[in-house]
């Protein structure tokens, strides 16, 4: 007698099963909410989910985690979903495990600029409840992104120039392997040379290696003095010039973010900008006691002004610095409002800085002869910039947008960068791994995952190109 092994549906159905004593009322099968769970910004929805399962412990994940291996179903970890790389897109017959109602501050140790959180708490809610501290945490993507999803995507954003990324922000995690067994990286110190680094392991794996219910996190003190100016050019090519020169003179700028005269005349219009023109623009902000303050001023005017800067206009209230860095944050809405019905990729470059200037004139020239409209932003005092791409919702439209993003790649990689400096992989980078790390590397980081996760379920599909193939 042929036994038949049970099909991958009926593996999910036995999952779900198993798991609805413990968590009846945290499983979902609602259509829009596995519509919401079917992709993140920017790229379609290719799938919906089969179930979504909303966490509340670190034991919810263990459980799922210990069923979905011994039944083969996959699993993709969601925090807010507003990654842009095609990372939460599920696969066929599986779960998505929404971490987004862990939020609690576990532990909060201000004495040593250091707190726990769960997974799913977003970094505005945690600066929002450690206000009264003094402390705050400096990483700063635009959207309202969980912790845990950004440590996942090893996120960054406008102040990574000063503090770093989420890679030098986490000391420590507690992570669910695949089998769902429990373990904890890391610690509370600041060093340590003991063992291999699994935290930084964790960090960027995008929920291919383990999914992080906790995050120990560093903590910094809130400047005495804040101030926030732009500056306006002529050209890019000043603008540019000005950035990489106050990084390579050693200013310790709290922020340098540029925005080229598209970006600026829809961000003008979308965030309702005043006295400004649609030119080329740097956003500063510089932090510090009062008299650090004013010498970093002084030097970042003297290089603005020697690249024929247009003159400082200054941000002198909080209200107007909040409303200046806003505006920075929804670049990517004021570029979708250009063209309401059309679609926004975003690229992702980043070049050690001194390659910047000549990254930003080949790429000005390459979406020149696209004919697409592709403003231009970043946080350039890194090297990283995006260019939004613009494009009709349709597959030919795509591919123009893919062609454009395959050139500006292609230039940053041979200036000796990154195809992703802050958005990760996901399925949207996997073509350029290759080029980037090489055959090598690639092959220890499959190894790595075929350990983990023997059985591939965990987000299978992202983050490594010819992967080892989840085989439901
Ligand atoms: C307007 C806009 C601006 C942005 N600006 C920036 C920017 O400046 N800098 C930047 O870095 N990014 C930026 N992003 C991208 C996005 O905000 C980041 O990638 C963010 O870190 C994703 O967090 P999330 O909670 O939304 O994760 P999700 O999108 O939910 O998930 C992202 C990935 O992480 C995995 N994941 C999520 N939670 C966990 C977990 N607990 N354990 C393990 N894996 C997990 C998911 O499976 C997925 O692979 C921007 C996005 C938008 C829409």
């Amino acid at each position: 007698m042929t036994v038949l092994s049970p099909s991958a549906e009926e593996r999910l159905q036995t999952v779900l099963s198993r798991l609805r004593p413990r968590l009846e009322n945290q499983i979902s099968t609602a259509t829009s909410v596995l519509e919401e769970h079917s992709h993140g910004e920017a790229m379609d929805a290719a799938r919906l989910p089969a179930a979504v399962i909303f966490a509340e412990s670190t034991e919810d994940v263990s459980a799922v985690l210990k069923e979905c291996h011994i039944a083969r179903v996959p699993v993709v970890a969601f925090g807010a979903g507003t990654s842009v790389e095609g990372h939460v897109t599920p696969p066929e017959h599986a779960i998505s495990l929404d971490l987004s109602r862990m939020t609690t501050i576990v532990e909060l140790n201000a004495e040593d600029l250091d707190c726990r959180v769960q997974a799913g708490l977003t970094r505005q809610s945690l600066n929002t409840q450690i206000r009264d501290t003094g402390l705050f945490f400096p990483v700063d993507p635009g959207g309202e992104a969980t912790l845990g999803g950004m440590c996942a995507t090893r996120a960054s954003g406008t102040a990574a120039v000063r503090y770093g990324t989420m890679k030098e922000n986490v000391l420590g995690l507690t992570v669910v392997l695949a089998t769902g067994e429990i373990i904890r990286t890391g610690g509370r110190v600041r060093k340590s040379s003991t063992g291999y680094d699994l935290t930084s392991l964790f960090i960027g794996s995008e929920g291919t290696l383990g999914i992080i219910t906790e995050v120990q996190l560093r903590l910094h003190g809130r400047p005495d003095t804040l101030s926030a100016a732009i500056c306006q050019f002529e050209n890019l090519h000043d603008a540019i010039q000005t950035a990489m020169e106050i990084i390579q003179c050693g200013i310790p700028i709290n922020r340098v973010e540029l925005m080229d005269s598209m970006q600026m005349e829809a961000s003008i219009r979308f965030s309702k900008l005043e006295g400004l023109r649609p030119l080329t623009t740097l956003f500063f902000e510089f932090a510090g006691a009062p008299a650090a303050v004013q010498e970093q001023v002084t030097a970042t005017e003297e290089l603005a002004l020697a690249n024929n800067g247009l003159g400082f206009a200054w941000a002198e209230s909080a209200e107007d610095r909040a409303r200046l860095w806003k505006a920075r944050h929804d670049a990517f809405w004021a570029a979708k409002a250009i063209e309401p019905t059309a679609r926004v990729i975003s690229t992702d470059c980043i070049v050690p800085i001194s390659r910047l200037g000549e990254l930003i004139e080949g790429v000005s020239q390459d979406i020149a002869a696209s004919g697409l409209k592709a403003p231009l932003l970043g946080h350039v005092g890194d090297g990283n910039f995006h260019t939004l791409i613009i494009t009709e919702h349709s597959p030919e439209g795509y591919e123009r947008a893919l062609e454009l993003d395959r050139k500006i790649v292609g230039r940053a990689l041979a200036l000796d960068g990154s195809c992703s400096g802050e958005h990760g992989v996901g399925m949207g980078k996997l073509e350029f791994l290759a080029t980037e790390h090489g055959e090598g590397a690639l092959s220890v980081m499959r190894a790595l995952k075929s350990t983990m996760d023997p059985h591939h379920i965990l987000n299978p599909g992202k983050l490594l190109p010819n992967g080892p193939v989840y085989r439901g």
